[in-house]
Formats: C-alpha cells, structure tokens, sequence
C-alpha cells in the first residue's frame, strides 16, 4: 500500500541521511588530520597561447594523497571544505604551495605565473588581501606571478566589498580573472567595475561548440567582448584539434584543456616545457 510504501521510505530515508552524515564527519576528521599532515600537493595545468603556441601560464589545481595512498580531486574534499571553514588553513597551504612554486621557477631562470583558485569563503575571510600580501613577502615574488581567479557567483552578493577587495588585490599587483565564466549570476555592468584582466570560458561551452548552434554564437560573443574590453580570453577544457582551430579562429588567447595537457606535477612541466628556455622567459 501507499501507506507502507511511504513508511519504508521514510525509514530508509532516515539510515541514509546518517549514514551521509556519518561519512561526512569522517571525511571532515580526515581533512583536519591531513592539512595537519601536509597531505596536500598543487599540479598545474599548462596555458598554451593560441598564437604562438607557447606556455603562457599554469593553473594550480590542489589534489589529497590520503593515509590509504589514494589520489582525491577537488571535487571530492573542496566542496566539504567550504562548508565547514576548512577551506580556510587548506587555501593558505595551497597559497604558500604555489607562490614557493612560483618563486623556484622564477630563480631557476624559468618564471611563469601560477592561477590559484580563491573559494567562496576565502575571498570573504576578512584577511585576504593581508594574507596574500604577507605571502608574496615572504617568499619574496613578484606579484606578476600570481594570478588570483575568483567566480562570478562569488563576486555577486557583496558587490561593494568585492570590488574593493580586487582593487586592493589590484594595488598588490597580482593579476585577477574570472573563472568559469559564463556559468554563474552575472551582471555585465561587473566587468567594467572590476579590475580584472582575464576570462576563462568555462569547460561546459567548449565542450559544446560544435554540437549546438547557440553555444557556439555565445562563445564567439564572449570572446569578441573579451577582447573589446581588452581582456585576455582563456578557454578551458579544449579537447579536441577542431575545438583549438576555432578558438583560434575567433582569437581566443590562450587555451587551457587535456588537448595540450592534462595537470601535470612540477617536474614535468619543466621537462616538458622548460627545456632550453633557462634565463629565457618563457611567458609570453
Ligand atoms: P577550475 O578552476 O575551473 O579548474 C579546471 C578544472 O577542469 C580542473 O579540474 C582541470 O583538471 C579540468 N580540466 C582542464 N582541462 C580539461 C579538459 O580538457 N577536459 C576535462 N574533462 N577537464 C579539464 P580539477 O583539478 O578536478 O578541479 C576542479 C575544480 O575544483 C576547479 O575548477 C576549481 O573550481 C576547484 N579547485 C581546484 N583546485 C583548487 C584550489 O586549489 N582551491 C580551490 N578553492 N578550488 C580548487
Ligand atoms: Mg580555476
Ligand atoms: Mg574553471
Ligand atoms: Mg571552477
């Protein structure tokens, strides 16, 4: 009957609702224990320019080698760490990762600048600017090899104080851009308040160029705004030869996606990338 049918739902309802929370107190536990134990590394991502075909850039993508040795993506620990305020000890590990990162590149003869991700509650945390700030004197970088990305969704509720944390950002001179693009609770009016030099197009409208006709139109109308607004214009998840020849046709920047290179650890960007380029730069 309806009757027990909604009943036995209800009861297996509830055994799934503690279990998820179950697992989720232990995953917690577990992120505590692993920033306590640096279990945290950065790969980076190579930024290929459309032109020239050169890196230009890296993103810096953070990955969990757990107790038990195995890999976790972001997708499985950030989201948790957001929400519980983890995310806070995590992006300053991750920071210090990459600015150390980018400061060995940089006195190896090979500078190039690293995008770190800002979460949601990292670019509200009231000491952001400050952290960063403290973090580029510390490891005694240039600022123009930091790039900060931040999403339009997490821009949109406190638009006063966003704007005035990207101009402080700003005065520090690292460069800003605004990942995945396009997906979020934008307001166009933002990209003429923000200080910011980049879009990254987001992954779901390369993917879709050649299969649907209005992606397509709406790529190609990102990009031409981009460039009206002289902003560099990076396309994510290109992978395929005809996704690259038409990001390249319609002058997209530079093109960061598993058809040039998946993320790789330090040691093979430079083997891949920073062969014969000592003392030459090799950004742009
Ligand atoms: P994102 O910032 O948009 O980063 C790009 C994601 O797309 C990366 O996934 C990258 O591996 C993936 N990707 C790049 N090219 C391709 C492609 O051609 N095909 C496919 N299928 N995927 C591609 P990843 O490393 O799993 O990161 C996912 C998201 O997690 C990131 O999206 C970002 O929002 C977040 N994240 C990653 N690292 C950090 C971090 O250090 N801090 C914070 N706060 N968030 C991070
Ligand atoms: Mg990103
Ligand atoms: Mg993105
Ligand atoms: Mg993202």
């Amino acid at each position: 009957t309806a009757k027990s049918r909604s009943k036995s739902n209800y009861a297996y309802y509830h055994a799934s609702l503690s279990l998820k929370t179950e697992t989720m107190l232990k995953l917690e536990q577990e992120l505590k224990q692993g920033i306590a134990n640096d279990e945290f590394f950065l790969v980076y991502q190579p930024q290929i320019s459309c032109v020239q075909r050169n890196i230009v850039g890296v993103e810096a993508l953070v990955r969990w080698k757990t107790q038990s040795g195995t890999i976790k993506n972001p997708g499985d620990f950030i989201p948790l760490s957001e929400e519980t305020g983890l995310i806070i000890p995590l992006g300053e590990a991750i920071l210090d990762m990459a600015c150390s990162q980018a400061k060995k590149w940089e006195q190896a003869g090979t500078p190039i600048q690293i995008s770190v991700n800002l979460s949601p509650k990292q670019f509200q945390s009231d000491d952001i600017v400050d952290y960063v700030a403290a973090t580029l004197h510390r490891y005694n970088l240039s600022p123009t090899l930091l790039e900060l990305e931040v999403t339009e969704s997490m821009t949109m509720d406190h638009m006063d104080r966003s704007i005035d944390i990207l101009n402080k950002f700003r005065d520090l001179g690292v460069s800003l851009s605004i990942d995945d693009f396009g997906t979020g609770h934008s307001s166009l009016s933002y990209l003429k308040e923000f200080p910011i030099q980049r879009l990254k197009i987001d992954r779901s409208f390369i993917k879709d160029i050649h299969s649907d006709a209005k992606t397509e139109k709406i790529t190609s109308a990102i990009i031409a705004m981009g460039r009206h607004l002289n902003l560099s214009i990076t396309a994510e998840g290109a992978e395929t030869a005809e996704q690259v020849s038409y990001l390249e046709d319609h002058h997209c920047s530079d093109i960061q996606g598993f058809y040039f290179s998946k993320p790789l650890s330090p040691e093979e960007i430079e083997a891949n990338y920073f062969m014969n380029k000592k003392n030459s730069s090799v950004s742009s």
